[in-house]
């Protein structure tokens, strides 16, 4: 099988539970959003994406050739290439035994010790599900022992990839690891995407039953926090166990250092938990990190 594979690279992980954990980020192309509008007031959209998939589209060159050469965005989806169709040439379709080798070759030791795996996007739990089991059924994945999925939290667990990850858990589990974990972003109005369609509290509620599964809010302003709270209302009343985390919004170090405290402290006072994003202190969020 294959997977359009948008980048593969290791680095720490910067956001809930697993910060600060050596990981392994799949990067899978394509998502069901488009998030244009974070960073921007109520109501607006972003057009930064838009306005770079012209440049890549306008000329006869393209102009960005591969993903270190494209510019970061302070407003909408930070990994706005993951997804958006002008930039699909740039993520390769890769058979699973090649992701393995290149895998292999990214990490420290040629093998899976204490590393994580990051399955993230775009949205990874698109039409990629049905290729994951031959990916992590491959030998020489045999030694990982713990996976996140990085999701929006509003598609549905496929059948067999749940049957698979429940199977996988087993053993992991009893030695005292996590296995899965899911990281739900869910998204609220200040993305842009509509409620229905992205606050899903039955589906993440099947995640949980599958992995440990927690939900991380992207928060600016006072009102974004007030949307967190509807959506964690109707979160609870759906069954949903797990912790929320805070995170500040900011692909930029400029957005993101004039939320981060604020977020902090609003987590405290309610008993929240804090997510930072390491990966823009640490390494400016560029791409690959
Ligand atoms: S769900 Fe995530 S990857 Fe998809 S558009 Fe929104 S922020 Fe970007």
């Amino acid at each position: 099988m294959k997977i359009k594979i948008s980048e593969l690279f290791y680095s720490i992980q910067g956001e809930g539970r697993y910060m600060g954990v050596p990981s392994v980020f799949l990067r899978t192309y394509g998502c069901n959003f488009t998030c244009a509008g974070f960073g921007m007031p109520r109501g607006e959209l972003s057009k930064e994406a838009d306005n770079l998939a012209l440049l890549q589209t306008s000329h006869e060159t393209v102009a960005f050739k591969k993903y270190e050469d494209l510019p970061l965005v302070s407003t909408g989806c930070d990994s706005y290439a993951s997804w958006h169709p002008s930039f699909k040439d740039l993520s390769p379709l890769m058979t699973t035994d090649a992701i393995v080798e290149r895998i292999m070759e990214i990490l420290p030791y040629g093998e899976w010790r204490d590393e994580h795996l990051v399955i993230t996007g775009g949205e990874p739990l698109l039409g990629w599900q049905k290729s994951y089991s031959e990916l992590l059924s491959h030998p020489k994945m045999a030694g990982l022992k713990e996976i996140t999925f990085e999701t929006n939290g509003s598609m549905r667990l496929n059948k067999d990839l749940r049957h698979y990850l429940l199977n996988w858990s087993l053993g992991r589990k009893d030695r005292g690891y996590n296995a899965i974990t899911f990281s739900v972003s869910a998204k609220l109005p200040c993305s842009g995407e509509p409620w229905e369609d992205a606050i899903k509290p039955e589906r993440v509620c099947d995640y949980e039953y599958v992995g440990h599964t927690y939900l991380k809010f992207v928060i600016a302003t006072g009102q974004d926090f007030e949307d967190a709270q509807r959506a964690i209302a109707e979160y609870r009343a759906a069954g949903f166990k797990g912790n929320v985390y805070l995170m500040p919004v900011g692909g930029v170090e400029s957005v993101y250092s004039m939320n981060n405290k604020k977020v902090a402290l609003l987590a405290m006072k309610h008993g929240l938990r804090y997510s930072d994003r390491l990966q823009v202190p640490l390494f400016k969020n560029e791409w690959g990190t």
